[in-house]
């Protein structure tokens, strides 16, 4: 028997992250290994996170997890892509869309032709060439093969689900597979003298869980890889300085929209994810801003319904870990760091985590080449995502002291190179290890007011003319396609609503 090979895993922690965990190690190690699930009743979830990016269709596939069902059983809705109210200026919007935009021409990127176009005054706003758009602003949902033109791109999607119905499927999932749930609060963890890796974990009614590999899903606690190990925290507020939300649940209205919104406000911002059986609602912002009761006046100020529940305040601190794998421990979820909500990426940082274990195979005693590499990995992909939200923070035009502030913030230089770059003539190259696409960075560079300040060369062949009536016929197309396309609400009528959404409970 390979040595170094992890024949028993305790996950700490039965979030979102310890049940995607649980449930992706049982699918894949099955029976070989034994994998032990421990979380606290007493201490909960942090009951937030229900928005995701159409990745979580990847998972889901991997698992064999029937979307239908999935959808049903956590109350789901469809989520085309994410629009921006407000964050440029008040009264503007913009959607950071999934899915293409536009066509390219040969070897020439889209962004091209719409740049110089839009210089010249003759295209429409960069999301009426996005199907993905257009569908959400429609409030309309399709999936699958176009219905008017096979030319016509498919719209990718993700999807808007309740919380802790998610995590309540998976543990079904999970414990059908095999991974054993033990209830109870840690209150002590025990370390190999020599080697100081974790030998176990220790409920406060004295059972001992121990494992060879720990995967710490403990949530901000960070219980293993911070107050065990001692790994060190890099603090992101010096650029994303937004620490605190109050998030609230209200009563559904209609229409019921394919799309998360993001609302720009005085200070910081308001999400608003529908779902079937309620709608979920937060702000998030900066207390050196704004107090928690004067966010909560706001939130609870700008609901669609009635609320559901008490407004819930959470403080949480932008960054991420060091090391996201030491000693025997690898940190997932909000244990290994957080960027706060506004791309939804948190949860597809816990799919990507998973990712890289089964990849990097999930072993106790790794070589250090290995170790090192699986954490670069995780810094690389980490700040690529916070350079990404900075955006949205840093190129606002409002006026306010809190978005005046945000206007000021330092640049990574890696962001201040992107933008360079894409004033540039358009040029956006996407790293590897960026989650984000070009046709991503360019929805939000476009949204908050950064153009291009010259035509790429490819663009200048086009005459005007020709320009103008490609434009027009793309927009032509796919409106005629999203015209065809059912309402979302209609659609999940059709296909997957849960038998009692009112009936929904986590
Ligand atoms: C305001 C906000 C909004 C967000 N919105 C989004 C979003 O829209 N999309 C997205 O992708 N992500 C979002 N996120 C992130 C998302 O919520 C998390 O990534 C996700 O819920 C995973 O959380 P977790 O499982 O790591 O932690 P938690 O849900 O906090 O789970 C921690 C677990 O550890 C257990 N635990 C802790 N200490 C002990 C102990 N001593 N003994 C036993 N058990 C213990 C707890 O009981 C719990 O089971 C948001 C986060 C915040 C803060």
């Amino acid at each position: 028997m390979d040595s170094q090979v992890a024949r028993s895993i305790t996950i700490v922690g039965g979030g979102t992250a310890g049940w995607m965990c649980a449930a992706a190690l049982g699918h894949f190690l099955g029976e070989n290994t034994r994998i032990t699930l421990v979380e606290s009743d007493a201490i909960g979830t942090i009951g937030v996170g229900e928005a995701t990016i159409p990745q979580i269709r990847m998972f889901n596939q991997a698992l064999g997890i029937d979307e239908t069902d999935f959808i049903r059983a956590t109350g789901a809705t469809f989520k085309l892509g994410i629009e921006f109210a407000g964050w440029l200026r008040p009264g503007h919007s913009y959607l950071h869309a999934f899915g293409d935009v536009g066509r390219d021409i040969g070897l020439g990127a889209f962004r091209h032709f719409w740049s110089r176009a839009h210089r010249l005054g003759l295209a429409r706003p960069l999301g009426d060439y996005s199907v993905n758009d257009l569908a959400a602003r429609a409030g309309k949902m399709h999936d699958g093969a176009p219905l008017t033109n096979r030319n016509v791109p498919q719209m990718p999607h993700a999807f808007h689900f309740d919380a802790g119905l998610y995590a309540a499927y998976l543990r079904r999932y999970a414990q059908a597979k095999g991974v054993i749930r033990e209830e109870g609060l840690i209150v002590a963890v025990d370390r190999d003298g020599a080697s100081g890796d974790v030998t176990a974990v220790r409920l406060a009614d004295g059972r001992m869980i121990a494992g060879d590999l720990f995967i710490d899903c403990s949530g901000l606690r960070a219980l293993l890889i911070g107050d065990t190990l001692g790994v060190g925290f890099d603090d992101w507020s010096h650029l994303l300085p937004a620490n605190r939300a109050v998030a609230v649940p209200c009563a559904s209205a209609a229409p019921l929209t394919p799309y998360t919104r993001s609302t720009a406000h005085g200070v910081g911002w308001q999400w608003r994810i529908p779902l079937q059986h309620r709608t979920g609602n937060g702000r998030v912002y900066c207390d050196a801003f704004l107090s928690d009761d004067e966010a909560t006046a706001g939130l609870l100020a700008n609901l669609d319904g009635a609320p559901l529940a008490e407004p819930r305040v959470i403080r949480f601190t932008t960054g991420c870990r060091q090391q996201a794998w030491s000693h025997n421990v690898i940190a997932m979820g909000l244990a290994s760091g957080f960027l706060e909500p506004l791309e939804s990426t948190s949860i597809h940082l816990i799919q990507s985590m998973i990712a890289r274990i089964m990849t990097f195979g999930p072993t106790c005693r790794p070589a250090a080449a290995v170790r090192d590499t699986f954490n670069r990995q995780f810094a690389d992909e980490m700040a690529r995502i916070r350079d990404f939200i900075v955006l949205h923070y840093w190129a606002n035009q409002r006026e306010e002291p809190f978005w005046q502030a945000c206007r000021n913030l330092p640049l990574p230089a890696s962001l201040a190179e992107k933008i360079a770059l894409f004033q540039s003539a358009g040029h956006l190259f996407r790293d590897q290890s960026d989650l984000f696409s070009e046709v991503g960075w360019l929805q939000v560079l476009v949204g908050q007011g950064i153009i291009p300040a010259t035509s790429h060369a490819l663009a200048e062949a086009v005459s005007e003319a020709d320009l103008a009536g490609w434009l027009d016929t793309l927009h032509a197309l796919f409106s005629r396609e999203v015209a065809a396309y059912p309402t979302h609400a209609d659609y999940i009528a059709r296909h997957c609503a849960a038998p009692s959404p009112k009936g929904l409970v986590a």
